[in-house]
C-alpha cells in the first residue's frame, strides 16, 4: 500500500466523492505517461472504455470490427453494444496476440476498425497492426486492458493508435477497484467522448442532450485510488518482470513454450502463461490442484462463445483451438514472493517426473 489511504481520506475529508473532483482531473494527466499530446478520460470500466472508443469513433451497427480469438470477452461485448458486427481472427502461434495475416484476410468493404489486444500485457506486434490499419484507413483501438505501462520501443503504449484503452479492475496491474481510461490520438474524438461519457449533455448547456450518452464517470474515490496506484506503477511491473523471469529461469528445461518477447518491447507483465504439451497439461493441473496452488485455464476462444454466435469467424482457428486448452496462467501477483514461485515450479517439475 502507498498513499491509497491518505488520498481517500482526502476524498472523504473535502466531501469530492463522486465523479467531480481533483483527483480525476489528475489521474487523467498520470494516465498519459507524460505524453501530453495525447487525450485522456476515465471510464468507470475497462469495458465501458472500449464501448466509449468505439462510439466516439463513429463505429455503427453497419459495421465490421476485427477481434483476436483469444481474449477476455469484454472485448467482444462491447462491440456487441454498438450492433457492429465482430470479425474473429485467430492468433499468432508465438505471442499469442492477434494474427496479421488473418487480419488481411478479414477485411471487406464493411470494416470500420480493428481492435488487438495486448495479451497478458504483452505488445507484440501491435505496432505492426497499428502502422498496417493507417496505410488501410482502418480504426485502430488497443485494448490494453492487461497492458498498463507496457512500451513499444522505448514509448508508453497509450501514445499509439488511435485509441488505447485500460482496465483498473481489481486484478489488473494497477486497480481502482472498478474502472478504465481510454486515450484519443484526436482531441475533438476525446471530446466527443467526453460528451457521451456525461449522458451526452452539452458542455455548454446543462440538461441538453444533444446526442444519446451514458453515464461511464469514475467517481473521485476510485480515481484517488488510481493516482496512489501509478505512483507505484514502475515499481510494479519492475517485481512482476522479476517473477516472470524467475518463472521463465525454473521452468525453461521443461517441455514449455512462453509467450514471444520481443526486444524492443517492455510487456506489463500482468501474468504469466505458460504453453505445456497436451500429454503434460493435466498431471500438472493436478500436482497444482493437489499443492492447493490457484491457477487458471486460459480464456476460451470467442468463436466458442454462445453469447458471439453471430460473430464472423474468419479461417479455422486451428491455432487458437490447439494453443488455449495447453496454456496455464500461473500466479503473478504483487503480494507473491519469488520463493513462491520456486516453490510453484518445484510442483510443476514434481508431475513430469
Ligand atoms: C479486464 C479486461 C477487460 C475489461 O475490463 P473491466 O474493467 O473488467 O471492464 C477488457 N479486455 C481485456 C483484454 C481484459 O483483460
Amino acid at each position: 500500500m502507498g498513499n491509497e489511504k491518505e488520498y481517500i481520506l482526502d476524498c472523504l475529508n473535502s466531501n469530492w466523492i463522486s465523479s467531480k473532483g481533483s483527483y480525476v482531473t489528475e489521474l487523467e494527466k498520470i494516465v498519459l505517461r507524460g505524453n501530453s499530446s495525447r487525450n485522456s478520460l476515465v471510464t468507470s470500466n475497462g469495458t465501458v472504455a472500449i464501448h466509449l472508443a468505439l462510439a466516439a469513433m463513429g463505429i455503427k451497427s453497419e459495421d465490421e470490427v476485427i477481434v483476436p480469438n483469444i481474449t477476455f470477452g469484454a472485448t467482444i461485448n462491447a462491440v456487441m453494444y454498438t450492433g457492429a458486427k465482430p470479425v474473429i481472427v485467430d492468433i499468432d502461434p508465438y505471442d499469442w496476440n492477434m494474427c496479421r495475416d488473418s487480419l488481411r484476410k478479414a477485411v471487406t468493404k464493411k470494416t470500420k476498425a480493428i481492435i488487438p489486444v495486448a495479451l497478458f500485457g504483452n505488445p507484440s506486434g501491435i505496432k505492426e497492426i497499428d502502422d498496417w490499419a493507417k496505410e488501410q484507413e482502418l480504426i485502430c483501438i488497443i485494448d490494453a486492458a492487461e497492458a498498463v505501462g507496457a512500451k513499444i520501443e522505448e514509448k508508453d503504449i497509450g501514445s499509439y493508435a488511435d485509441a488505447v484503452t485500460y482496465s483498473y479492475f481489481g486484478n489488473k496491474t494497477v486497480t481502482t477497484g472498478e474502472g478504465g481510461a481510454v486515450i484519443f490520438k484526436s482531441k475533438s474524438i476525446a471530446e466527443k467522448a467526453r460528451i457521451l461519457r456525461d449522458h451526452g449533455m452539452s458542455p455548454n448547456k446543462r440538461y441538453r442532450h444533444d446526442v444519446v450518452g451514458f453515464n461511464y464517470r469514475m467517481t473521485n474515490l476510485q480515481a484517488a485510488i488510481g493516482v496512489a496506484q501509478y505512483e507505484r506503477l514502475d515499481q510494479i511491473i519492475k517485481f512482476r518482470k522479476e517473477l516472470v523471469d524467475r518463472y521463465k529461469d525454473r521452468l525453461s528445461d521443461l517441455d514449455v513454450i512462453f509467450q514471444t518477447e520481443h526486444e524492443d518491447l517492455s510487456p506489463s507483465y500482468w501474468l504469466f502463461a505458460a504453453k505445456f504439451s497436451s500429454k503434460d497439461i493435466k498431471k500438472i493441473e493436478s500436482e497444482l490442484l493437489k499443492s492447493e496452488i490457484e491457477f487458471r485455464a486460459c480464456f476460451e476462444p470467442m468463436h466458442l462463445q454462445p453469447a458471439f454466435d453471430e460473430a464472423k469467424v474468419i479461417g479455422n482457428q486451428n491455432t487458437s483451438l490447439k494453443i488455449y486448452k495447453n496454456i496455464l496462467m500461473l500466479p503473478t501477483h504483487n503480494n507473491l514472493k519469488l520463493e513462491d514461485v520456486d516453490y510453484i515450479c518445484d510442483k510443476i517439475r514434481k508431475s513430469f517426473k
